[in-house]
């Protein structure tokens, strides 16, 4: 039943979408008065069809068009409900300037339950970008959103969350893009405005020409103002997290001036604690992984964070903690796969 009804929605969703075939986002951006707009972009390679969904809110008044995308990992489902929820309660009446929404960006993740890729090719989304109009699903999803989505945004915030195997502690983010100060500050302001606690700055050391690889990290590339929020874990809906997360889009969009609501809950929150260090440990080989520690967990240098084993319960390696800090994420299941990040450890340095 389940799977008709949604069947119906793809269906009428391409049909809305070949008549605005030629709409690009620009067009319907320009496009007069305060409206809510719903379509899709369709995307073909070679037998392989999906399609990005893309909602438009325009408000009366001209500003800010502010870019929010969730679902670029279909499983990273916090993200994916409370924008969900968002997008219903948000009234273009109450828009000032123009909200741009990506519900679901890998569409075929979400619907076939896949962890970090999308199964049509086999990509990861999230290190896809800038893309390309010619590969295969996950390269032309990422290109039109570098191409069609980035450049029409001033601010653009990608929500990502523990996926099926990670726990991790929610928290917002930036690169600490030194030659683009307005954009950085201005990403740092609503990252500490969002009400979320831990706020995570990368260095930024991209040239150019360097593939962006991640989502806002091509929108930083591009010269505008982007940010991510992480908040979820484990592969489930939780409701905390969810509410977390509408309320530091909330807040941000009272900052930007996009949404005035009332919903802002910034009077709650608590003191920003910046972390603009991470140290990353790897998984050092295949195995079975233990650790009594979860994600927002403060260790020290030198503690052992848990253990790795074979299949026969031999005790291959200790896993130690090369700084003091606090976990941002881990994983948090048993399998673990040389090479892979095991823990992300965040901590301060002047
Ligand atoms: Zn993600």
């Amino acid at each position: 039943m389940i799977k008709l009804i949604s069947k119906a929605v793809v269906l009428s969703a391409f049909a809305s979408f070949s008549m605005l075939k030629s709409q690009s986002v620009k067009e319907i951006l320009q496009q007069n008065g305060s409206f809510r707009k719903d379509t899709i972009f369709s995307i073909k390679s070679d037998s392989k069809e999906t399609y990005l969904p893309v909602t438009i809110i325009k408000g009366k008044e001209k500003g800010t068009v502010f870019t929010i995308v969730a679902g670029i990992h279909g499983y990273e489902y916090p993200p994916i409900v409370a924008i969900q929820e968002l997008s219903k309660e948000i009234q273009p009446g109450n828009v000032k300037g123009t909200l741009i929404i990506i519900p679901i960006a890998s569409v075929e993740a979400f619907q076939k339950r896949t962890p970090f890729i999308n199964p049509l090719d086999g990509k990861n989304l999230n290190t896809a970008f800038p893309g390309s109009s010619n590969g295969t699903p996950t390269d032309q999803i990422a290109h039109l959103i570098t191409k069609e989505i980035i450049p029409n945004s001033n601010i653009f915030l990608d929500i990502h969350g523990g996926d099926a195997n990670e726990d991790l502690l929610p928290f917002v983010c930036y690169y600490n893009r030194k030659d683009t100060p307005e954009n950085t500050q201005k990403a740092y302001d609503l990252s500490a405005k969002s009400g979320i606690e831990y706020v995570v700055s990368y260095p930024y050391t991209l040239t150019a020409t360097e593939p962006a690889k991640y989502a806002f990290k091509e929108a930083t590339q591009q010269g505008i103002t982007a940010l991510s929020i992480e908040a979820g874990k484990l592969g489930t809906v939780q409701k905390d997290n969810v509410n977390l997360i509408k309320t530091a889009v909330y807040n941000m969009l009272e900052h930007s001036g996009n949404y005035v609501t009332g919903k802002s809950k910034t009077e709650t929150k608590k003191k920003t604690v910046l972390l603009n260090q991470q140290d990353y440990i790897r998984v050092p080989e295949n195995g079975i992984f233990y650790s009594d520690l979860k994600s927002g967990d403060k260790i020290k240098k030198n503690q052992i964070l848990g253990y790795i084993t074979d299949e026969f319960g031999n005790k291959k390696h200790d896993i130690v903690s090369q700084t003091d800090g606090i976990i941002l994420y881990k994983v948090g299941t048993p399998p673990v796969n040389k090479g892979e990040t095991l823990f992300c450890i965040g901590y301060s340095e002047k």
